[in-house]
């Protein structure tokens, strides 16, 4: 997979103050990290999101000063690394369309990371693409995702969840995206872990010009 970024064409930087100013009024989920991954930030988008999906201990008075790592799936944690990597030394944006829905609402959202300069850090905004009632969904049957431990596996991209006889088989079941954090697994589905997820796909080298 290559990256997916924004053109190279470069924007006029701001300053810190009118970043926030926009921040501020945005209606995207933003949120800023030092150099170090620690939260510095987040906007009032970031707090209305945390209130209307029942995450009061992830509003901006509780996570500011905390690393990201401690709200990232480690299973992804390689990816974004990679991902705030390649963003600082390239000075470039990145982008990643994910899934972000709730029990009642199909949920599009797209990630964007920005290199930040004096002082270096990162800037992630979080822009709604589709927001819409599902549409279908399965038969929610204890039996088909429930382990011994009566837990569910949810991937953390794709958000579909793993039936317990399959290997291969993961199916989107919204009612499994509402359960307390003690009734779930994160892990990738073999599709997001093969497409979006593999290292050695993250980036390509540089195409060879001929001589
Ligand atoms: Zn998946």
């Amino acid at each position: 997979m290559t990256l997916r970024t924004r053109s190279a064409k470069r924007a006029k930087p701001i300053s810190r103050k009118s970043l926030f100013s926009v921040l501020e009024n945005s209606q995207d989920v933003s949120y800023i990290l030092d150099a170090r991954f620690n939260i510095q930030y987040c906007n009032p988008a970031w707090d209305r999101f945390a209130h209307r999906n029942g995450g009061n201990r992830l509003t901006a008075s509780h996570v500011i000063g905390a690393p990201i790592w401690d709200f990232t799936p480690w299973e992804l944690q390689p990816f974004f690394a990679m991902v705030f990597d390649y963003t600082l030394t390239r000075r470039d944006m990145w982008r990643h369309a994910y899934d972000c829905s709730s029990p009642r609402v199909h949920r599009i959202c797209e990630m964007s990371v920005h290199p930040l300069s004096d002082p270096e850090g990162y800037l992630i905004t979080n822009s709604v693409l589709i927001q819409e009632p599902h549409e279908y969904s399965c038969d929610p049957n204890p039996v088909r995702y429930h382990d011994g431990e009566s837990r569910v596996t949810v991937c953390c991209h794709c958000r579909c969840t793993k039936v317990v006889s399959s290997q291969l088989d993961w199916d989107f079941v919204p009612g499994h995206l509402g359960l307390p954090r003690e009734q779930l697994t994160q892990d990738l589905c073999p599709l997001c872990r093969a497409y979006l997820y593999t290292p050695s796909l993250w980036l390509t080298k540089p195409a060879t010009v001929p001589a």
